[in-house]
């Protein structure tokens, strides 16, 4: 299989529990919940999103003929030695393209891989971080894995419903957007009234980190 990378570069994980570790961010092109075109925004299912996941053209990113060559260009970005290695796998919505051929041959190299999905499509089994997101108007189908990161507030999503699902952490991250005080303050008020739940900022925009 081929894979369509929109980007992959090196950075410091800047959200949720492994927040301040350093990986490889590779970002997979295309999203089943919105075309990633402004034109399409207001109809999309998905309407807050921040990221640019379409194509193939941004540092890092392009085509990749197999699950081998892929590998080798996260390996070739990490250059930092056998110890520690970890590839955050996202996007657009990474389950569209990720498969087990990929999964393994990053592990052949020495990654942890983790992957930060809206949990739409059931994820591929045997990943070492499992982080789903949750948005309004879908169908989450991934109701289990290590981290539930719920971007706030989204009208149509009550957090309480969502603390029956099967994950080892529960975390609010503010909405990014012109409203971000407010959205702070709502997420600061939500992790106050419901104690499951733990604030989480995206500390890479905080200090320049892509
Ligand atoms: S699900 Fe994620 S990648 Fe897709 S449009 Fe929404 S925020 Fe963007």
């Amino acid at each position: 299989m081929s894979y369509a990378v929109k980007e992959c570069f090196l950075t410091l994980q800047g959200e949720g529990v492994q927040a301040g570790a350093r990986a490889v961010f590779m970002r997979f092109a295309g999203c089943n919940l919105w075309s990633g075109r402004e034109a399409d925004r207001a109809t999309a299912i998905c309407r807050f999103c921040d990221t640019d996941f379409v194509g193939t053209d941004g540092e890092g990113g392009g085509k990749f003929a197999d699950a081998d060559a892929l590998a080798v260009q996260v390996e070739r970005i990490w250059d930092g030695g056998p110890d520690q290695r970890l590839v955050v796998i996202t996007g657009g919505e990474p389950m569209l393209q990720l498969d087990s051929a990929l999964r393994d041959a990053l592990h052949a190299r020495g990654f942890r891989v983790a992957m930060e999905s809206n949990g739409t499509l059931p994820a591929l089994p045997g990943l070492d971080w499992l982080c789903v997101s949750p948005k309004a108007g879908s169908e989450v189908v991934q109701r289990s894995g290590d981290e539930l990161k719920l971007v706030w507030p989204q009208p149509g999503i009550d957090p309480a419903e969502l603390e029956g699902w099967d994950f080892a952490n529960f975390l609010v991250q503010p909405m990014d957007s012109p409203a971000r005080a407010a959205a702070v303050e709502a997420s600061i008020a939500l992790a106050m009234a419901r104690p499951k739940w733990r604030l989480t900022l995206q500390a890479h925009k905080l200090v320049g980190l892509p």
